[in-house]
């Protein structure tokens, strides 16, 4: 169902306040964690400064050590929703599990599924019984075919409203970067699927000095849009610090993103 034989025009998803896929070019942002109701709604109104139409935000958190920040969990969703409302933005935001599907979409517009969750398949067939958006994110060490049965999964059960994340993958180098980007899954996913793909180079690259320039390769190689982190104070951000954009790299970015668009 995915494919582009079965279906050659785009999937266009339609949100409250954003259009993914087709010509339009979304872009989201927030930060990694919903830290507390003020941060978030500070976060939004920087996410919207630059553009963003999507805010973004962990309240259940794949955290890779059980002693790290899991998260504010339903608080955290509270706060997300009403940042984003008073912004006019759309909510996305992780799942991390079946009992919480239900909860989760009372507060959402789009489901994030993780990449530590690409292949859980009780979760895709959850969020597949639903008609609330889907950002499918790739597994680390997923293939392009294991990310398109993981999507096929989502549609089989119902929902079409199903888009893609590269956000990088697990290399035999991993010193500099994260993970690694992968640039070609783009156009590749673009030829053989459907669906919108989105580029993650925030969790890709890992390295806050690196994401504009891959958010820029992403906008060139044909993304629907990127999802990016951002951080007032990424020394002291409950996650993923080192990859947040600070306010200015933040604008800086989607400045020459949104030049690489108009150049296409
Ligand atoms: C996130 O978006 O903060 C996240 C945990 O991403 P990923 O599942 O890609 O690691
Ligand atoms: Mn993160």
């Amino acid at each position: 169902l995915g494919s582009r034989q079965f279906q050659p025009e785009d999937t266009v998803i339609t949100l409250p306040h954003t259009t993914i896929g087709g010509d339009n070019f979304v872009m989201m942002a927030g930060p990694c964690s919903v830290e507390s109701q003020a941060h978030v709604r500070k976060m939004a109104k920087l996410a919207k400064a630059g553009g963003a139409t999507v805010l973004r935000g962990g309240a259940f958190k794949p955290r890779t050590v059980p002693y790290s920040f899991q998260g504010l969990e339903e608080d955290g969703l509270r706060f997300l929703r009403q940042a984003a409302d008073e912004f006019d933005m759309d909510v996305i935001t992780e799942v991390m599990d079946v009992p919480h599907v239900e909860m989760v979409g009372k507060y959402t517009d789009v489901f994030q599924i993780g990449a530590r969750n690409m292949q859980n398949f009780s979760l895709l067939k959850a969020v597949g019984k639903t008609q609330i958006a889907v950002g499918l994110k790739r597994g680390m060490s997923a293939t392009i075919d294991d990310l398109l049965n993981a999507a096929e999964y989502i549609r089989a059960n119902g929902n079409p409203n199903v888009f893609l994340i590269e956000r990088g993958i697990r290399t035999f180098d991993n010193k500099y970067t994260r993970n690694t980007f992968d640039l070609a899954a783009i156009p590749v996913l673009k030829k053989l699927t459907h669906y919108p793909i989105i580029a993650d180079p925030s969790h890709a690259v890992g390295v806050r000095d690196l994401v504009t320039p891959m958010a820029v390769a992403a906008a060139a190689a044909g993304a629907d849009g990127e999802i990016v982190e951002i951080h007032d104070d990424p020394a002291h951000a409950f996650s993923d610090g080192p990859q947040a954009l600070t306010p200015d790299l933040y604008k800086d970015m989607t400045r020459r993103v949104n030049l690489v668009r108009a150049a296409l």
